[in-house]
């Protein structure tokens, strides 16, 4: 019996901020594939990687699948159907749309995977990109500049060390570009019925349904959660009051939070790398002009500025009770100006804040400072009292010790959900007991 080829395709840059998706493009090049008899082994994949990537045009995502395949002729055939898919899909208009493919066969490598772990931790070249296909023996097709290339080699490569699924629905084409028809209580009925196994369906906080895009691209809604059964189930309860052209379930490392780097130091930490890491407050928090919270940490490497921004809304009042001296453990990513955007915080340990006011005169009334060194003076009674000091109260802290999250409207692809955190360790606790 001769053996398979195991062919890995990497698809990336293929939409722009006017149309397309290259979830979509995966989905019509799947459905060709399958009508010609090619299955791919395993769900298609959705990586995403560097939030802070410069040409990305929404979430930084890139696309892969596999199919295994009896002779080269197949091969080419697979081969042909992507790129003619691609070419007739991409926004090749698009400033910013420089479409790449990769085609590569055999195992992924340790190597593979290191490339595509800086592909979420680093920013790369098209040229690094180029070099490292040449060397894993990869072939790779560029539309104009070819940037893809960087995130379709990242896709194809990178291993699902936590993955959760999401299940995309597309519109049917003459409704691209139109105001989505969903019937929203529906979607409130699957979130009460499959979260937390689903999630970020909601955003409780602008009390709307969080599935669907507002943006003209070709899908209907996206349904996130920890198993294929369950984001298939969560489809079935959501009523479309449109057409539902058709949907894929992906595989992907959305709410992983595989792009939070961990035990890096804030002396060591880089602009668009993303970090989990202890500090204490070492400046209150303050609103600066457009409604961002801006603050200081330490982690006796070095000071770093924190940011709450606009967009994360309610989130913004959990910052703003923040006191020097609170311990906290912030995830978050650094920007190009070097501070740091906040996408979680945990609250581990709250500082004692106190209030300092004048003395209270035998009379009842509160005494006024009598000058410098003179100590204070009743100005009801008249009563002078040189040793009096100043009173200390502690104020009572309007937070508790615990985790806290930008709302689902603000939240990264890549986050990990508290919910998913939670749940996690309710089943690790469950596991040791039994
Ligand atoms: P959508 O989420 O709507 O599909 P997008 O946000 O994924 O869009 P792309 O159109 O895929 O945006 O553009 C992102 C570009 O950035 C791609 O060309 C990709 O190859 C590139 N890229 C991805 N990761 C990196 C990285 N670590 N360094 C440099 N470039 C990157």
């Amino acid at each position: 019996m001769t053996s398979k080829i195991k062919l890995h395709v990497g698809i990336d840059d293929t939409d722009s901020a006017e149309g397309m998706c290259t979830t979509y493009l995966t989905y019509i090049i799947l459905n060709e594939l399958e009508e010609n008899g090619i299955k791919p082994v395993d769900y298609p994949r959705l990586i995403r990687l560097n939030p802070f990537a410069r040409y990305k045009t929404r979430g930084n995502g890139a696309l892969s699948f596999i199919v295994e395949l009896d002779n080269r002729s197949q091969v080419e055939q697979v081969e042909h159907i992507v790129l003619e898919n691609t070419e007739k899909y991409a926004m090749l208009d698009g400033v910013n749309t420089n479409p790449g493919v990769v085609f590569y066969e055999g195992e992924i490598t340790s190597q593979m995977r290191e490339y595509a772990k800086n592909a979420i931790y680093n920013i790369y070249t098209i040229d690094y990109a180029t070099d490292f296909a040449k060397k894993i023996g990869a072939r790779i097709h560029k539309f104009k500049k070819g940037r893809g290339i960087i995130g379709s080699i990242a896709a194809i490569s990178l291993e699902l060390t936590d993955e959760t699924f999401e299940l995309l629905a597309y519109r049917t084409p003459e409704n691209f570009g139109t105001k989505r028809q969903l019937d929203d209580e529906s979607i409130f009925r699957m979130n009460d019925e499959t979260y937390p196994e689903t999630f970020e369906n909601i955003d409780f906080e602008q009390n709307y349904a969080a599935i669907e895009p507002h943006t003209p691209c070709p899908v209907l809604y996206g349904i996130r959660g920890n198993t294929p059964d369950i984001v298939l189930k969560a489809h079935s309860i959501v009523n479309s009051l449109e057409p539902v052209a058709g949907f894929r379930v992906f595989r992907t490392n959305q709410h992983t939070d595989m792009h939070i780097q961990e035990g890096v130091k804030i002396a060591n930490m880089r602009d668009t790398g993303c970090y989990m890491f202890e500090c204490e407050v070492v400046e209150k928090p303050h609103d600066i002009e457009g409604g961002h919270v801006f603050f200081k940490v330490s982690d006796n490497t070095g000071i770093l500025e924190c940011a709450a921004f606009e967009p994360t809304k309610s989130f913004r009042n959990i910052i703003r009770k923040l006191v020097v001296g609170d311990k906290i453990v912030i995830y978050g990513g650094l920007n190009d100006n070097h501070t740091l955007n906040i996408e979680k915080i945990k609250v581990c340990q709250l500082a004692t804040e106190y209030k300092y006011s004048n003395p209270i005169c035998s009379c009842g009334k509160r005494m006024k400072s009598a000058g410098k060194n003179s100590g204070y003076k009743c100005p009801r009674c008249g009563r002078k009292d040189r040793d009096a000091t100043k009173i200390k109260e502690e104020l009572p802290r309007d937070l508790k010790p615990g985790f806290y999250e930008v709302p689902v409207e603000a939240r990264r692809h890549l986050s990990k959900p508290i919910i998913r955190i939670t749940t996690e360790a309710d089943q690790r606790l469950k596991n040791m007991k039994s």
